[in-house]
């Protein structure tokens, strides 16, 4: 099959209307409404992330999406951005949400013991994007971005970048992709000081170097405000998306009076890296819908069981096995209609359920059921002990 005909058929709003995933709607152009199915996706790619960030030393926060406007924060983005206004007081709907990380930081006094500071945030953020460039869920105007913001010392800089690498190594390998990585150094319209710069890209330079990572140096493509890496992943086609990113940042905790007492007893301004590792959440999905065609691994699929009775003496015994599993906290669904076992089968195939479970007389009186998994058919008959082990060891 030729690339197109393939990307054709795994295209993510196809699928995300066929599995239930979300919707778009005429109510709110490019802001995607999450269906039960697509939520249960998003849960655990946002759970996956919380777990993994509480791991690696980062404290979760949650910060406004609209603040007062005068606040001075979002002079770059001022075009895309939305606004409202309440009791006379104009408000912005924040399109990034590093000025909330930079609010919780200053919000009380910090020494130099206490970093390096590193505030995760889940971050919904909107901007307005043209409305012919709207995609499902890869292009929006309403996103949540895996952000997080570190505080550190200078010389903090270089293990927290290394930590950071780490962490989007392990996590683009959890989904079987492979990433390329490219660094971005000092543009002409830069901020701040030339050595500042200097250091800042020898760092990144000499710990990407320290990992082995192939990488790619963008000159002229860094931030005004410091250089960054970018990753991009290649996914199951070889198409490559820009995810993650690793910014260093001399100016905004400058700009916004961000400081820590030192070893000296002055104060002085920490530096800042932003970092996100999906990128957008709702982009990551399309992404994954896409890279999968919708045959998420069991972890990640919105039913991951579907328990099929041949005949309706066997739909009993079939919710006795789905309350056992629900029990583990596994996704199970009988199908109960009085229909034929084989059309149930080809639907749950469609639905691209990993598993399902065949019950009829025998399975009932062995207390065991017959399992199929998707597109690779009978697997045996297992005991419901034996299906617990079984999906125990895939998650
Ligand atoms: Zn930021």
């Amino acid at each position: 099959m030729s690339n197109h005909v393939e990307a054709e058929k795994r295209n993510h709003r196809k699928l995300g209307q066929e599995l239930e995933l979300f919707a778009s709607m005429e109510e709110a152009p490019g802001m995607p409404f999450f269906l039960p199915n697509g939520m249960i996706l998003r849960n655990e790619l946002e759970n996956y992330w919380k777990q993994q960030h509480q791991k690696a030393g980062y404290q979760e926060i949650k910060t406004p999406i609209m603040m007062k406007q005068e606040s001075g924060h979002w002079d770059h983005y001022h075009e895309n951005m939305y606004f409202s206004n309440v009791d006379e007081q104009n408000y912005a709907i924040k399109p990034m949400n590093c000025p909330g990380a930079i609010l919780v930081f200053n919000h009380k006094r910090r020494s130099y013991r206490e970093l390096p500071v590193r505030y995760a945030e889940l971050g919904l953020v909107h901007r307005h994007e043209l409305s012919g460039s709207l995609n499902g869920l890869l292009r929006v105007r309403s996103f949540t971005q895996d952000d997080a913001h570190i505080f550190a010392q200078m010389h903090q800089v270089k293990e927290e970048i290394s930590s950071v690498l780490s962490m989007i190594d392990q996590f683009y390998a959890h989904f079987g992709f492979k990433y390329k990585v490219e660094l971005s150094t000092r543009p002409e319209n830069f901020m701040g000081a030339v050595e500042i710069w200097d250091k800042a890209e020898a760092a990144l330079q000499s710990v990407l170097d320290e990992k082995s990572l192939d990488y790619q140096v963008n000159e002229g493509d860094g931030a005004f405000y410091g250089p960054k890496i970018d990753f991009h992943l290649l996914d199951s086609l070889g198409r490559s998306w820009q995810c993650g990113t690793v910014q260093l940042d001399f100016q905004m905790p400058e700009k916004f009076g961000c400081t820590y007492i030192g070893e000296d007893n002055q104060p002085h301004h920490p530096v800042m890296i932003h970092r996100a590792i999906y990128g957008a959440v709702e982009r990551f999905m399309a992404i994954l819908i896409e890279h999968y065609a919708g045959e998420f691994p069991l972890w990640l699929a919105p039913v991951q069981l579907k328990l099929l009775p041949i005949a309706d003496a066997h739909v009993a015994y079939a919710y006795e096995v789905k309350e056992k599993l629900l029990a583990y906290g596994y996704r199970v669904e009988v199908d109960e209609r009085r229909e034929k076992v084989g059309l149930k089968i080809r639907e749950a195939e469609m639905q691209k359920v990993p598993y399902m479970a065949v019950i009829g007389d025998q399975e009932m009186v062995k207390g065991s059921v017959a399992l199929r998994k998707h597109k690779e058919g009978n697997v045996g008959i297992a005991s419901i002990d034996e299906l617990i082990k079984r999906f125990a060891e895939e998650v």
